[in-house]
C-alpha cells in the first residue's frame, strides 16, 4: 500500500519530463536558430537602452554569428518601449516582448528565456554593468572548451558600499550553508548558457523564480571569465535593502527547508535545559523547602519564549505563504504584445 503513491509519482515524472523536452525542441526547431540570444530585461531604462545597443551591437556584429536580442519591457512607466521600437527600425534582430505591467526582473528574464531561440543565451543588464566586450571571450570558451555554462565572475567589488558587500557576503554564506546547492559568489545573471541548460531552467515549474538558484540547480560543466563590474552607466538601480532582503528570503526558502527545522532544534535544547532546571528546583524544594518565586526570571522567560514562538510561527508563515502562491499556479508574467 505504502509504495503505490510513490510509484505513480515516479511514473508521472518519467512521462511528463520527456514530453516537456520534446515540446521545447520541436518549438525551437520551427524557426531558423540564431547562434546567440541576448536576453535583456528593461524596466524604466529609456536613458540606458540607447547606449546599451550602441556599445553592444558592434561587438556582436564583429563576431559574425547570427544573433538576436530579446528585450523584455517589464512594464516600464517611461518611454523605454518607444525607444526600443525606434531601435528596432534599424536592428531587425531585435525582438521586443512587452509585459502588461511590472513583474520583476526574474519574471522578465524567464520570459526572455522562453522567447529566445539561440543555441546559447546570454542574459544581460541594460545599464552596461555587464560589459558586452566579454561576449566574444565567453562565446570562444563555449565553442572551444566543451562547457555548457560560462560565468562572468566579478573580480572585485570595491565600487560597492561596505554594507552592500557585507550583506552580499552574508547572503552567499548562509545560502550555501542552508541549501544543498552551491551558488558561486560574486556571479550575477551575466553568463552564457547553452540551449541544453536553458531548456532545463525553462522546465522548472516553480513560480518563485530565484534565477541564481535555478541556474545552479541545472548544473552542467562551467567555466569562468573574470571582470570588473563598472558602476551603472545611466538611470538608477531598482534595488533597495528591503527588496534585497525579500529577494534573499525568496532564495533561501526556495532552496532550503533548514529554517523550518531551527525551532525543532531550539525547542529540543530548551526542553533539555528546562528538564535539568526543573529537576534541580524540585530537589531543592524537597530538601530546603519552598523558594521565594522570582518575578524577574519568570517575566524574562515568558517574554523570551513568546518571542521565540512568534519567530517560529513567522518562519512557518514564510513557507506557508510560498506554498499558497505556488499552488495557485498563476502565470509568471503576462505578455501584452510581441514585436
Ligand atoms: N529590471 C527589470 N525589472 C525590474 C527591475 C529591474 O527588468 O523590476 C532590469 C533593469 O532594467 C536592468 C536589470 O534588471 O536591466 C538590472 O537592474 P538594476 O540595474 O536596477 O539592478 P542592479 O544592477 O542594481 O542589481
Ligand atoms: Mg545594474
Amino acid at each position: 500500500m505504502n509504495e503505490k503513491p510513490e510509484a505513480t509519482a515516479e511514473k508521472n515524472l518519467m512521462t511528463e519530463n520527456p514530453g516537456m523536452t520534446s515540446k521545447i525542441t520541436a518549438e525551437s526547431a520551427l524557426e531558423t536558430t540564431p547562434e546567440i540570444s541576448i536576453v535583456l530585461p528593461c524596466y524604466n531604462e529609456s536613458e540606458a537602452v540607447g547606449s546599451f545597443f550602441k556599445r553592444t551591437l558592434p561587438v556582436l556584429d564583429r563576431l559574425a554569428l547570427a544573433y538576436e536580442v530579446v528585450c523584455v519591457n517589464d512594464g516600464s512607466r517611461d518611454d523605454t518601449l518607444s525607444e526600443l521600437i525606434k531601435i528596432k527600425e534599424t536592428v531587425p534582430q531585435l525582438k521586443i516582448v512587452d509585459f502588461s505591467k511590472n513583474f520583476g526582473k526574474d519574471a522578465a528574464m524567464s520570459a526572455g528565456l522562453d522567447f529566445s531561440k539561440g543555441k546559447c543565451v546570454i542574459p544581460m543588464d541594460c545599464d552596461l554593468q555587464d560589459p558586452p566586450e566579454l561576449i566574444p571571450e565567453m562565446v570562444k570558451i563555449w565553442k572551444s572548451q566543451n562547457v555548457e555554462v560560462v560565468l562572468a565572475k566579478r573580480e572585485d567589488r570595491s565600487d560597492d558600499s561596505l554594507a552592500k558587500r557585507l550583506t552580499a557576503w552574508l547572503f552567499y554564506k548562509s545560502f550555501n550553508q542552508f541549501s544543498d546547492l552551491e551558488i558561486p559568489e560574486n556571479v550575477g545573471d551575466f553568463r552564457l548558457m547553452d540551449r541544453k541548460v536553458v531548456d532545463v531552467v525553462k522546465s522548472f515549474p516553480e513560480r518563485t523564480r530565484f534565477m541564481k538558484g535555478l541556474f545552479a540547480l541545472a548544473g552542467f560543466k562551467t567555466a569562468y571569465v573574470g571582470y570588473k563590474r563598472p558602476v551603472r552607466a545611466e538611470g538608477q538601480s531598482k534595488w533597495n535593502y528591503w527588496k534585497l532582503w525579500n529577494y534573499a528570503l525568496d532564495g533561501i526558502t526556495s532552496f532550503s527547508t533548514f529554517p523550518l527545522k531551527l525551532s525543532t532544534y531550539f525547542g529540543l535544547l530548551v526542553t533539555m535545559l528546562a528538564f535539568l532546571r526543573g529537576s534541580w528546583i524540585l530537589i531543592r524544594t524537597l530538601i530546603f523547602g519552598i523558594d521565594v518565586p522570582g518575578y524577574a526570571s519568570l517575566m524574562t522567560a515568558i517574554l523570551f519564549f513568546g518571542g521565540v514562538q512568534l519567530v517560529s510561527l513567522g518562519i512557518i508563515g514564510e513557507y506557508l505563504g510560498r506554498i499558497y502562491i505556488e499552488t495557485k499556479q498563476r502565470p509568471l508574467y503576462v505578455v501584452k504584445q510581441v514585436l
